[in-house]
């Protein structure tokens, strides 16, 4: 009955009713790192909802937060002349949580892909108030995922979330990711870092400076199998966004609020973004919310020195769940939860043991032809032992190997024969251990 069910919903991304033997497990309850299915069966949250859920799931403190505020008022607009408290709040704890990153203003959305959707317009109007209208176009990576919004997906560096909606935006440029794993040119970090920057740098001449609007990558990659730059990767990006007056913008939307280990990802590798993108862990998934963070000197050109909606330096960009009071009561909720608890500094070290378990795996399963990570953000690449390249992906190695682990209780992300791990910060090193035996026994199986 349970398939049924859920065999009335059109799946994003894959109908997962039809492609695997299994029916979707129907999540029914949540506690901490762990899951419930509807027939009672438990299930340790290896993928947080989908990166989201970092303080983990039923969390008191977020309930008894949205319960208040619904008990005062479920919904009122920031738009037009009234606002509401917690919007209101939660902006000024956004810019002091990321006052080392130079941030001064919150624009809120829905999501991931609203807040990416957001920054392209608000670096858009930007350069037009500065007198620059020739300067639109955005440089992004490939294998970056921004989301799937038309202008989002314009940016999103993997092809098969855009084959089937072209033409998208003009003016989107893709270009290379240091990715060390199978990489032709050189197997020495830093020195792809270097290259890498400088493909970016010779792009942004090719195309002429005048004419960049901004670039965008995340500080880790994510959906494009958890790819962790080099160490001088990113400082290269802000030197070279300086260079050519580019802004820098940073999709914080996984790694925000402490998944690498840091409060912010760009914090991990010591940058500071013109412009950040907050969704998921902002309020770890209870409702949804996005939000786009910008520096003095954006936010300058915004500063209208009035309150008229349409004056013409007034970001013209909003929609109605901007800042709903809800999701910034939880979001409040759940970032004192980071804070009081630590959990950036927990992602970090039981991530970090997360890895060691992991390499230990890797030495005695051939199968596993990469392991990379940082914090609670780990990817696992299968390799077929005897070619050294990827399965064929009809083998479905990866399904079988994430099936196993889901069967034992376990639920393992699977992205064409990539894991990806992206736990609950509440994580313990137990279970780590439970895990990690669970997919070693399931890789076990498979090979
Ligand atoms: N940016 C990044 C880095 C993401 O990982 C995602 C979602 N996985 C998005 C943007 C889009 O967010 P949403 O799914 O909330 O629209």
């Amino acid at each position: 009955s349970n398939s049924r069910l859920a065999d009335s919903i059109l799946y994003p991304f894959a109908n997962i009713g039809h492609l695997t033997e299994n029916p979707p497990v129907v999540v029914e309850s949540g506690e901490g790192v762990y899951i419930t299915d509807s027939t009672g069966k438990r299930y340790i949250d290896g993928q947080a909802g989908l990166w989201n859920v970092n303080v983990g799931h039923g969390r008191e403190e977020i309930k008894e937060a949205i319960k208040a505020q619904l008990d005062r008022i479920s919904y009122y607009t920031i738009f037009g002349g009234t606002t509401n408290m917690p919007s209101v709040e939660l902006a000024e704890r956004l810019c002091q949580l990321t006052r080392p990153e130079g941030m001064v203003r919150a624009f809120f959305s829905s999501g991931g892909s609203e807040a990416v959707e957001a920054a392209f317009k608000l670096v858009r109007q930007y350069w037009r108030l500065r007198g620059e209208a020739a300067k639109t176009k955005i440089i992004s990576l490939k294998r970056g995922y921004h989301g799937v919004t038309l202008g989002a997906l314009s940016a999103n560096g993997i092809t098969s979330n855009r084959e089937y909606f072209e033409p998208l935006l003009p003016g989107f440029i893709q270009v290379e990711t240091p990715h060390l794993y199978g990489n032709p040119y050189t197997q020495d970090h830093e020195e792809l870092g270097r290259i890498c920057a400088d493909m970016l740098e010779r792009e942004i001449q090719y195309q002429g400076p005048g004419t960049v609007a901004a670039f965008i990558a995340e500080p880790v990659q994510g959906v494009g199998g958890v790819i962790v730059p080099p160490a001088n990767y990113w400082p290269r990006l802000r030197e070279i966004c300086d260079k050519y007056d580019i802004l820098l913008i940073a999709d914080e939307v996984v790694t925000g609020f402490g998944r690498l280990g840091t409060m912010m990802g760009s914090r991990h590798w010591g940058v500071k973004p013109d412009i950040m993108t907050f969704a998921k862990g902002i309020n770890s998934g209870y409702i949804p919310l996005g939000a786009t963070m910008m520096n003095a000197k954006v936010a300058e050109a915004f500063d209208t020195g009035d309150a008229a909606q349409f004056s013409p330096k007034a970001f013209a960009h909003g929609n109605t769940y901007a800042g709903h009071p809800l999701a910034c009561a939880a979001a409040l909720a759940s970032l004192r939860i980071v804070e009081d608890e630590n959990l950036p500094e927990n992602a970090g070290r039981v991530g970090a043991y997360f890895l060691k378990r992991l390499k230990e795996v890797q030495s005695r399963h051939h199968m596993i032809g990469d392991l990379r990570g940082q914090g609670l953000m780990i990817g696992v690449e299968l390799a077929n032992p005897e070619t050294g390249r990827p399965f064929d992906i009809s083998r479905n190695v990866g399904g079988r190997i994430s099936d196993h682990c889901r069967e034992k209780g376990v639920i393992i992300r699977n992205l064409a024969d990539t894991f990806i791990i992206s736990p609950p910060f509440v994580l313990e090193t137990g279970h780590v251990d439970e895990m990690v035996d669970t997919f070693e026994e399931a890789v076990a199986s498979a090979g």
